[in-house]
């Protein structure tokens, strides 16, 4: 039984010099497979006499157990180096610092929009919407443009075809302050007299144009304030405030200047002190001291009957400035298109 100890002690130095697992299963064979040396060894107790059997059997398990868990330990020991080596290989530097991704933001005509919604908010105005693809009535004819007006051909624009009746993307935001009208009068059209309406209509519009002031897509927003004493000191005191507010900048000033819309009468441009000379004069406002900055005037009475309202009873006023000019303005910007060429360099300083 000398032959089994010097069995177990080959067995074991050879599994430890072998690295690969199938290397180690070959090895295995050698003392353990159909002629290993080991098998060979059990073979031979059923020669023996059977009182030296018992014995003998019990050595060779033993050496059997032996074998068997050094095969083992050998396994986990390859199986463990491997591991240990991808580990090395796939290593991550967790103190390197982590990419992260960048944190989005609103545009910055998205901002001046609800910074604009939330200053009219403030005095009592609510923020209406409409659909961008309007119909002829809601875009031209409610506003006091029937066909062949020839206000119309300044609203050059992009018509959709084949919807049964012209279809147009709206060219300003007019149309949300016809429906709002015709909702407004539906809704109390059983009482004495109508709630006063006082909204904005902010949102996008579309034109064909195309310059550095002009986009074909730009945005707008609209104020109508309907009842029955409203008067142009409201519009001024109204517009005043707003762009006080706005470019926080109480010595503002405003002064209005005649002019012509179809949809208001009498109508008037609005100018607002230059923000950055403070009206001395400057290249910004061509020396002249004074910013264009909104259209305005009194809701004509065609436009309120056009939405069924009684036109010899209430009174109001609207407006409509860019929020594109605004922003511009406000940031010092002189190219429109960068608010839309999306590039992330500009974008990014707003954020
Ligand atoms: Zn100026």
């Amino acid at each position: 039984m000398q032959d089994l100890e010097r069995i177990v002690q080959e067995a074991v130095a050879l599994f430890a010099s072998i690295s690969d697992p199938a290397g180690l299963e070959q090895a295995k064979a050698r003392y353990l497979g159909k002629t290993g040396s080991l098998t060979e060894a059990m073979k031979a107790l059923g020669k023996l006499p059977s009182e030296q059997r018992r014995e003998a059997g019990r050595l060779v398990n033993e050496a059997k157990d032996a074998i068997e868990s050094g095969l083992n330990e050998r396994r986990a020991a390859i199986a463990n180096a491997k591991l240990e080596g991808r580990l090395a290989q796939e290593a991550l530097d967790v103190t390197l610092p982590g990419r992260g991704a960048s944190r989005g933001a609103l545009h910055p005509a998205t901002r001046t929009l609800e910074r604009i919604e939330r200053l009219f908010r403030s005095i009592g105005f609510e923020a209406a919407d409409g659909p961008e693809i309007e119909s002829d009535f809601h875009n031209f004819t409610a506003l006091n443009q029937p066909e062949h007006h020839p206000a119309r051909s300044m609203h050059d624009t992009f018509y959709l075809k084949g919807e049964g009746q012209n279809v147009l993307l709206r060219t300003h935001t007019s149309p949300i302050q016809v429906r709002y009208m015709q909702a407004h009068r539906e809704r109390y059209k059983d009482q004495a007299s109508m709630p006063e309406i006082r909204i904005i209509a902010p949102g996008r519009v579309y034109r064909v144009d195309s310059d550095a002031t002009h986009s074909p897509m730009f945005h707008q927003v609209e104020g109508l304030w309907i009842g029955e004493s409203v008067s142009f000191a409201d519009l001024k005191g109204v517009l005043t405030l707003f762009l006080r507010r706005f470019f926080e900048d109480d010595s503002i000033r405003t002064r209005f200047r005649p002019s012509f819309f179809p949809f208001t009468e009498p109508s008037a441009e609005v100018d607002m002190s230059c923000v950055f000379c403070g009206g001395d004069g400057c290249r910004v406002c061509s020396h002249t001291g004074w910013l264009e900055i909104a259209g305005s005037g009194q809701v004509h009475p065609n436009v309120l009957r056009h939405c069924g309202i009684d036109s010899e009873r209430y009174i109001g006023f609207a407006f409509g400035m860019g929020p594109d000019r605004l922003t511009m303005l406000r940031y010092g910007i002189n190219d429109l298109r960068l608010f839309y060429d999306g590039d992330l360099r500009f974008l990014s300083q707003f954020a």
